[in-house]
């Protein structure tokens, strides 16, 4: 085994989707600027890479988001994605979004604000969005649908296959990877972390990155970082908020045995559906199970072990604390509610015809996972501390792969105008991200 080095340049703490992505595309700023490689870089996983959120996600990478500045950053993102998308694993499958008429009014301005920063994307209002709806899925059950997104740049990955490929892509560049070392306190000095206490010794730094997940908030408060934070609105209203808020995600597969295309063949695109105004009937019972429809699902490849589709909807608000470790699947505490099995099948089965009775084929298995949201459940991407740079993507970033390559810009000396509104004085200076109209927090 390579021993643990004793100092480095830039020390990455996490080796999911941004740690990775972080390391690879400042390896590669460094080279091009003459400035340094890839060797003066040091990725620290307590676990391994991938063991995280971003070895469990969904792995829906789309841009429907009422929150504009995040258009831009899923663009960067996508052409990270299409950089290499055999190696990351990436089907530009596309990702479609259909809602009720309470919602046109923000389709109208996603659809805007995507094609203003060239991410392209088709709108469908009326009966145009039921026809449309009707030539992916014929036997999508449209009624109630008003209007519907299709972003045809969109898609999804395989956790495992990205991982992967980032962690090649860190190699190929002299980044290296050391698994099983836990970053367990830093030593202050003038305000500056001077190096990392591991379970393996300390570690000297010019620089530390954060690519935590979920672990954030628990490095925030060794840098003693306050819980709460008051958040200043555009409006002149001001609201003190936990800075950090757990929610657990519900997800979950379903076996199909027929094979889930296009009419003409292909691959469908991701589908999402909220209908804030029409509830959810359990197929099999008859009681009502949500009084608003809202799920995702798209082929499930990676995850299953037969054909079949992987899904999931809103998550469960947890509160400012909650237990990391162990993560994921093997958490008993966040296992997803027996009731989401009923409520997936059930929303399914009311989108789509073929999916009517399908609850028997709901395949049983551990699907829990958690993650750390910001005070306005929009990515903070800032210092912690002055040689501490922070990127905290809100438990919604395993699409946001652009988020590395910005982040390797601006430590460079560039000043990415893409990651601006994600700096943290948003809160203080009246910039803090408003409601969005939906249940979801991540729309
Ligand atoms: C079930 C689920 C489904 C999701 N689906 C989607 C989706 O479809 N699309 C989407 O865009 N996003 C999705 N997300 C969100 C997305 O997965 C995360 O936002 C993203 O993966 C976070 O990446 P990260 O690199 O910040 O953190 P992580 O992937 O969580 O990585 C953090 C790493 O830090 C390591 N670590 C922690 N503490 C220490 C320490 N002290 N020392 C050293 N290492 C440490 C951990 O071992 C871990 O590997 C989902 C999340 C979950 C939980």
């Amino acid at each position: 085994m390579t021993p643990l080095p004793q100092s480095t340049q830039y020390l990455i703490i996490g080796a999911g989707v941004h740690g990775l992505s972080t390391g690879w595309h400042l390896a590669m700023e460094l080279e091009k600027r003459g400035r340094g490689s890839g060797q003066d870089i040091i990725i620290l996983d307590k676990s391994g890479p991938g063991a995280g959120a971003s070895g469990i996600a969904c792995g829906c990478v789309r841009n429907f988001y009422m929150t504009e500045p995040l258009h831009a950053l899923l663009r960067h993102s996508v052409d990270v994605w299409m950089h290499d998308p055999v190696a990351f694993g990436f089907q530009q499958v596309g990702y479609v979004s259909a809602g009720e008429a309470n919602q046109i009014a923000d389709y109208e301005k996603i659809h805007k604000s995507q094609n203003s920063v060239d991410y392209y994307s088709d709108l469908y209002v009326g009966a145009d969005a039921r026809h449309f709806l009707r030539t992916l899925w014929p036997d999508f059950k449209t009624e109630g649908v008003d209007v519907a997104i299709h972003e045809k740049v969109s898609g999804y990955a395989g956790t495992r296959q990205v991982i992967k490929g980032l962690a090649q892509k860190c190699a190929d560049h002299g980044v290296r990877v050391f698994s099983g070392i836990e970053v367990t306190g830093y030593n202050i000095q003038g305000g500056q972390v001077k190096s990392v206490i591991t379970n393996q010794g300390d570690m000297t730094c010019d620089l530390v990155i954060w690519g935590l997940g979920a672990w954030t908030p628990h490095h925030w408060r060794l840098l003693d970082k306050p819980g709460v934070v008051k958040c200043h609105y555009s409006d002149g209203t001001a609201v003190t908020k936990d800075m950090w808020t757990y929610w657990r995600l519900l997800e979950g597969e379903v076996y199909y045995n027929k094979p889930y295309v296009t009419p003409d063949g292909h691959n469908p695109p991701v589908l999402h559906v909220e209908l804030m105004n029409t509830p959810v009937i359990n197929e099999q019972t008859g009681e009502m199970l949500q009084d608003h429809l809202y799920v995702y699902f798209k082929n499930g490849n990676e995850r299953m072990d037969h054909p079949g589709l992987q899904g999931g909807t809103i998550p469960i608000k947890l509160g400012p604390e909650a237990t990391t470790d162990p993560y994921g699947h093997a958490n008993d505490d966040y296992q997803a509610d027996p009731w989401f099995a009923d409520y997936l099948c059930s929303a399914m089965g009311q989108t789509m015809s073929r999916f009517e009775g399908i609850r028997p084929h709901f395949r049983e298995r551990r699907n829990g996972g958690i993650g750390a949201f910001t005070p306005d459940n929009i990515p903070v991407f800032d210092w912690a501390a002055p040689n501490v740079y922070m990127i905290a993507d809100s438990n919604h970033g395993f699409k946001m792969l652009g988020a590395g390559k910005l982040v390797a810009h601006y430590l460079m000396g560039d000043d990415p105008v893409d990651l601006k509104p994600f700096a943290f004085s948003r809160y203080a200076e009246g910039r803090t991200f408003g409601k969005s109209n939906s249940h979801s927090p991540w729309v």
